[in-house]
C-alpha cells in the first residue's frame, strides 16, 4: 500500500503554452478543445480592440474594449504583451496569468509571433511554442472565405498576412500541420504531457528521490 501523504510533494511549475498560427489554420478549434479536454490548463483570455464576430462572448473568447480603454491598459503596465494586427489592439492582461501560475495552473495563449517575441523576453524557460500551419495555401483560403464572419476586404487582408505570419515558423519549438483536428489535438496534448514532465518543471524532485532512497 502506498503512502502518498508522507511523500515529499512534486510541485510543478505552471508553463505557458502559447500556440500562433495564420488566420484560417484551425489553431482556435485546436485550442478550444484543448482546454474542454485538460482542467489543468486555463485560457488567458486576450483584451481586444476589434469588433465582436457573430458568437463571440465578451469575457469569454476575448475582452472586447475601446481604443481609449485598451491605451489606458497600456500606460498602466497591465499587459504581458500587446500587438497591434490587421489595424486593431490585441493583448494579454498580465494579472490573471500571474493569479494563474501562480495557483499552479498552465495557461494557454491564443497570439500571434509579435506576442510570442514579447513573452520569450520576459517568460522564457516557462514558455513552449506552438506554430499550427494548415495543410495547404488551398485549405486555408477555403477556411477564411467559409468561415465568411468577417468582411470581404478583411478576409483578402488576413489571406495577404498569411505568408508573412508563416514565415515565423522557425522562432517555434513544435510545428504542428493541421490536416485533422483530432490528430492535431493528440499531438497537441503528448506535447503537453511531455513539457509537463520535464525535469526543470517538477520541483521538489531533489527531496522526493532522497526519501525514497532512505527508505521514508
Ligand atoms: P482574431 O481577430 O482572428 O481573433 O485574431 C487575429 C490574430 O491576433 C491572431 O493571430 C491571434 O492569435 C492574435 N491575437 C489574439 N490575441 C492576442 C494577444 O493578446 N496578443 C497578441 N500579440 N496577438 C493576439
Amino acid at each position: 500500500m502506498s503512502n502518498d501523504a508522507d511523500a515529499p510533494a512534486i510541485q510543478r511549475r505552471g508553463l505557458m503554452l502559447v500556440l500562433s498560427s495564420p488566420s484560417g489554420a484551425g489553431k482556435t478549434t485546436l485550442s478550444r478543445q484543448l482546454l474542454e479536454n485538460d482542467a489543468h490548463i486555463k485560457l488567458s483570455v486576450s483584451c481586444t480592440t476589434r469588433q465582436k464576430r457573430p458568437g463571440e462572448r465578451d469575457g469569454v473568447d476575448y475582452r472586447f474594449v475601446d481604443t481609449a480603454t485598451f491605451r489606458d491598459m497600456i500606460e498602466r503596465n497591465q499587459f504581458l504583451e500587446y500587438a497591434e494586427v490587421f489595424g486593431n489592439y490585441y493583448g494579454t492582461p498580465r494579472a490573471p496569468v500571474e493569479d494563474a501560475l501562480n495557483a499552479g495552473s498552465d495557461v494557454l495563449f491564443d497570439i500571434d509571433w509579435q506576442g510570442t517575441q514579447q513573452l520569450e523576453k520576459s517568460s522564457g524557460s516557462d514558455l513552449v511554442k506552438v506554430f499550427v500551419l494548415p495543410p495547404s495555401n488551398r485549405e486555408l483560403v477555403r477556411r477564411l472565405v467559409t468561415r465568411a464572419q468577417d468582411p470581404a476586404e478583411v478576409v483578402t487582408q488576413r489571406m495577404a498576412k498569411a505568408a508573412d505570419e508563416m514565415s515565423h515558423w522557425p522562432e517555434y519549438d513544435y510545428v504542428i500541420v493541421n490536416r485533422d483536428i483530432a490528430t492535431s489535438l493528440i499531438g497537441l496534448k503528448s506535447i503537453l504531457t511531455a513539457e509537463r514532465l520535464k525535469r526543470s518543471r517538477q520541483g521538489g524532485l531533489v527531496e522526493f528521490v532522497k526519501a525514497l532512497r532512505e527508505g521514508r
